[in-house]
């Protein structure tokens, strides 16, 4: 058969066990007439079937696995079964603003579909799921009948497939500047066309709601705030006041109208343009204190090479927020690189810890949201990890 990628002798056993990935480096050949995009069987130099997926040579990542039955087709059919599945999996989470297919982890390598209200929002992460996207937005379209489907694939890894960067309405009508959301009661507004992600970290969202139970009357600060989501979660739930620090004016502007709209009292001083790292030894040196400070920052390593950088980083970040600590603290933070594992996260917090010269607790230990789920062949999936830690 012609439409075949023959693997290498004994490079069958991650796609036994069910991972989705099949590296260049371990495909003995391809038949040049296939085009890259195209659908192909995975099988063993004996031609055993192992998975049928989408091809790109471009990619070390050669081949993205849709299906291990033989019997399946990709055909129209498949892609309205699967996404069927995946929005059906999310009746547990009827929030107006969800993630309604997390790539790999639903069965869907490559795309991410998120929901806000009346929107959909698309990324299309590789060529295969770029030559499916048509028929995979009328199949959206038929099952959700949304008002409109905006892509946001401006997202690097689209590089890594030889794919130029894309935004734009793919069907329906065009979203508004800013589209209105309920989220765990709060209310936010998120810019879904210029906006980080698909507009809104929907990752946090369970987060946004497990913080609340640390801020009643604390003096709180929000390292890399974004639009405010934990500020609005925090206020709402009682903090005192809460200082954010973003790099970013436009971001920050959002934030307060984030406020305003729950009717939450908006003080100037508390939004502040400055990059974290510097700003944090300027508090430190101005002896500044805080009951609880929130770091969630950007994916910080983005290669296995930046790791012992981001490491440092990591470090820095949470050594000095557990000195602006006062005792009794809560210093919630987050790392969402991939490549740093919650194991090794937590030696970086411990390290901290001893450095900044504190003892502290794990009370809590936080996660993506549960419409992030992470398949258990595909640990890749579990990027975002958080510790409560209690600074004593
Ligand atoms: N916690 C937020 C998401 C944070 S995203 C939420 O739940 O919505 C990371 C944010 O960090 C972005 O808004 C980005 O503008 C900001 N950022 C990135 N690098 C920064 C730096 N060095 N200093 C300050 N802010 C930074």
């Amino acid at each position: 058969m012609s439409n075949q990628v023959v693997l290498k002798f004994n490079r069958d056993k991650p796609l036994r066990h069910k991972h989705p990935w099949v590296f260049s480096g371990a495909i003995d050949r391809i038949d040049p007439a296939i085009t890259d995009g195209a659908v192909v069987d995975v099988v063993t130099p004996q031609s055993e079937f192992l998975g049928r997926g989408y091809l790109n040579r471009k990619s070390q990542i050669a081949v993205r696995v849709l299906t291990w039955n033989q019997a399946e087709a990709i055909d129209e059919e498949f892609w309205s079964r699967r996404l069927a599945l995946a929005v059906s999996w999310r009746v547990m989470s009827d929030h107006e603003a969800r993630r309604l297919v997390n790539a790999e982890s639903d069965g869907l390598p490559g795309l991410v579909v998120d929901q806000y209200g009346d929107w959909l929002v698309i990324q299309a992460l590789t060529l295969g799921i770029e030559c499916a996207k048509a028929e995979i937005v009328d199949r959206l379209s038929e099952l959700l009948k949304p008002r409109g489907i905006y892509e946001r694939s401006d997202v690097d890894v689209r590089e890594k497939e030889g794919l130029p960067p894309a935004t734009g309405v793919l069907t329906g009508d065009e979203p508004p500047e800013r589209i209105e959301i309920d989220e765990n009661g709060r209310h936010f507004l998120v810019d879904v066309k210029h906006g980080h992600k698909t507009g809104f970290y929907l990752d946090q969202r369970d987060n946004r709601r497990k913080i609340r139970s640390y801020v009643r009357d604390a003096e709180v600060m929000n390292l890399f705030s974004y639009t405010g989501g934990f500020a609005v979660a925090a206020l709402s739930a009682g903090a005192k006041s809460v200082l954010n620090v973003d790099s970013s004016a436009d971001v920050l502007s959002l934030a307060k109208e984030n406020l305003r709209l729950n009717g939450l009292a908006v003080n100037d001083n508390d939004f502040v343009e400055a990059d974290v790292f510097s700003y944090l030894r300027r508090l430190r040196s101005e002896k500044h204190m805080f009951d609880v400070i929130i770091a969630d920052p950007p994916k910080l390593a983005h290669s296995q090479a930046q790791l012992e950088r981001a490491a440092r980083a990591y470090k820095d970040l949470n050594l000095i927020s557990m000195q602006l600590l006062r005792p009794g603290g809560y210093l919630i933070t987050f790392s969402c690189s991939g490549l740093v594992s919650p194991d090794l996260f937590q030696k970086i917090v411990f390290g901290a810890s001893i450095d900044a010269g504190h003892e502290a607790q794990i009370v809590e230990r936080l996660s993506q949201s549960s419409d992030h789920p992470v398949l258990l062949s595909f640990p890749e999936a579990e990027y975002l990890k958080g510790l409560v830690c209690r600074v004593i």
